[in-house]
């Protein structure tokens, strides 16, 4: 066992079943060092307060259900976790990063007998994304070549990491992944177009993430009569699209000026319809 960890501001983390004030002990042979072996969230807290908390660690069941971990605590325990970590670190805006490991063991590649999951949960300040949300990001298009299970909020992020780092390394905030010329979704986040009225975005399969904040915009589309279409499209329809925006947990609704070379544009008007629409079910705190 070593320390190897400690936050950079003293703040109360959950780690193992317990609140720690202090430097936590982590151990060399949690699977999640080794293999990637687990799942995570990020849950946004505006004003103290958790949003679409039940949402996500609904879908954290769901993933760690799909590698086969099987969790001790249900999603009111982790909501009401949420809630003493948001209590004890005094979180106004911030999020709460929460994964959860297959547990210890000496390394190997199966499944060991007799581990237990290891849940860690912690929370950081966070301001909303204010300037990208205004004026647009840059983006570029990127390989998508990530395993076939991207519905799985898995630790294994390596391909994202490297489109993400692609994406800042041309000084664009997202990599728009792009699998036989079809758009899946950003490294973070999901991916819209706009066309004549009409949202489309990739449907929900194994290819992408399901995003909580691509559920909310479905419903703020469907409240507001805008049309939404769950059908994948390629390159071109992206390039060549009224509006695109992309949507994460954190980057909330982001519009897009510019693809690589090709420029789409200033902020407009269907995606500034649903940032007030976003901006409302948060004040309503949904
Ligand atoms: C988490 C994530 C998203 C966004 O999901 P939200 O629930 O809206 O935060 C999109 N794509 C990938 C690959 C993700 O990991």
């Amino acid at each position: 066992m070593l320390s190897v960890w400690r936050r950079k501001q003293l703040t109360v983390v959950y780690y193992n079943g317990e609140f720690h004030d202090d430097a936590v002990t982590l151990d060399i042979n949690d699977r999640g060092y080794q293999f990637g072996d687990g799942v995570y969230e990020v849950v946004r807290v505006y004003d103290g307060r958790l949003f679409t908390a039940r949402e996500h660690f609904e879908r954290l069941v769901r993933s760690a259900g799909e590698i086969s971990i099987v969790l001790e605590l249900t999603v009111d325990d982790y909501i009401e976790l949420c809630q003493q970590l948001i209590d004890k670190n005094h979180l106004v805006s911030g999020n709460i990063y929460i994964q959860i490991t297959r547990g210890v063991a000496v390394r190997n590649h199966a499944f060991p007998a007799g581990a237990s999951p290891v849940t860690l949960m912690y929370t950081y300040e966070a301001a909303r994304p204010v300037e990208g949300m205004q004026s647009g990001v840059n983006v570029i298009t990127a390989e998508d070549f990530r395993w076939l299970r991207c519905d799985i909020k898995s630790l294994n992020l390596l391909a994202n990491v490297l489109n993400k780092q692609k994406a800042v390394e041309a000084g664009a905030v997202e990599a728009v992944q792009i699998r036989d010329g079809i758009v899946t979704e950003g490294a973070s986040t999901n991916v819209y177009r706009i066309k004549d009225g009409t949202i489309y975005t990739h449907p929900v399969n194994h290819l992408i993430l399901n995003g909580i904040t691509r559920r909310v915009i479905k419903e703020c589309a469907d409240e507001q009569s805008i049309p939404f279409v769950e059908e994948a499209f390629d390159v071109e329809q992206l390039l060549s699209a009224d509006e695109v925006f992309i949507s994460s947990t954190t980057l909330e609704v982001t519009p897009v000026r510019q693809i690589d070379e090709q420029i789409i544009g200033e902020p407009g008007p269907i995606t500034r319809k649903l940032q007030q629409a976003f901006e409302e079910k948060i004040q309503s705190g949904r």
